[in-house]
C-alpha cells in the first residue's frame, strides 16, 4: 500500500476544490492530473497538429508538466511557461478528454504522475487516480453530482474566470466530456471497487470534506496499526 489519497469524478463534482482542502489539511501535496492532460492539450492546440496522432505522439516523449506553489496558489508550468489560466479554456477541456482517450498519452502521464507520487503523502485527484495510476492507494474516493448540479458548479466557476459561457454550452460539454471520459476503452472514468461514493448534489463543501478526512483518519489509523 502506499501513502496516496485518490478522488476521482467527472468535471463540477467538486473534487478539485475539496481534494485542495483535504491535502491541506494532511499536510500532503495535491496532484491535480487533469492539469496535466489539459496541458499537453493546449500545447497540441497551439502547434496546431488537429487530430494528427503521429505527430503529437513524438511530443509526449519529452512532454513535462511542472507544479509550483505562489501566494499559497499552485500554478501549473509547462515548459518554463505559466499555463495556469490558459489551460482552463473550454476548448483546452474538450481536446485534453479527446486526447486522454489514446493510450500513448495515457501511458507518458502514468508516467509523470507516478514519480510524482513516488514518495507516497499526496492527494492525487483525476478520473482514474483509484483504478490505475494508484491502484494501491489506501484510501479511495469517487465524487458525484447531479447533471445540473455539476454545470451550475462549472459555470460559475468559468464565469469567476472571466469566462463567459452559457449554462447551456456548459451542461452540453459536460455531457460530451462525460460521455468520452466514461467510454473509452482505457481507464475509464469509474469508481474504484474499493470507493467510497459520495453524492455532492446536497451536501456543502465543509461536509463532503469532513466525510472524506474523516474515513481517511480512520483508513490510516487501520494501516498504520
Ligand atoms: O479534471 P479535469 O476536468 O481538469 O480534466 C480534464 C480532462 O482530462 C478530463 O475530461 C479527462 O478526459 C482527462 N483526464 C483523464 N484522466 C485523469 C484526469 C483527467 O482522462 N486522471
Amino acid at each position: 500500500m502506499i501513502e496516496v489519497v485518490t478522488i476521482d469524478g467527472p468535471s463540477g463534482s467538486g473534487k478539485s476544490t475539496a481534494s485542495k482542502l483535504i491535502a491541506k489539511k494532511l499536510g500532503y501535496n495535491y496532484l491535480d492530473t487533469g492539469a496535466m492532460y489539459r496541458a499537453f492539450a493546449l500545447i497540441v492546440l497551439e502547434k496546431g497538429f488537429e487530430y494528427n496522432k503521429s505527430k503529437y505522439v513524438k511530443l509526449l516523449r519529452n512532454f513535462e508538466v511542472e507544479f509550483k506553489t505562489r501566494n499559497n496558489n499552485q500554478r501549473v508550468y509547462c515548459e518554463e511557461r505559466d499555463i495556469t489560466e490558459a489551460i482552463r479554456m473550454p476548448d483546452v477541456s474538450m481536446w485534453a478528454s479527446t486526447l486522454s482517450k489514446e493510450k500513448e498519452v495515457r501511458d507518458r502521464m502514468f508516467v509523470l504522475q507516478r514519480k510524482i507520487g513516488e514518495n507516497g503523502k499526496i492527494v492525487a485527484e483525476g478520473r482514474d487516480m483509484g483504478t490505475v495510476v494508484f491502484k494501491d492507494a489506501f484510501a479511495k474516493f469517487f465524487l458525484n453530482a447531479s447533471l445540473e448540479v455539476r454545470a451550475e458548479r462549472r459555470w460559475k466557476e468559468l464565469k469567476e474566470k472571466g469566462i463567459n459561457q452559457s449554462l447551456q454550452d456548459v451542461i452540453n460539454d459536460i455531457q460530451k466530456r462525460d460521455e468520452q471520459d466514461t467510454h473509452r476503452d482505457i481507464a475509464p472514468l469509474k469508481p474504484a471497487e474499493d470507493a467510497l461514493i459520495i453524492d455532492t448534489s446536497e451536501l456543502t463543501l465543509d461536509e463532503v470534506v469532513s466525510k472524506i478526512y474523516e474515513n481517511v483518519i480512520q483508513k490510516l489509523k487501520v494501516w498504520k496499526s
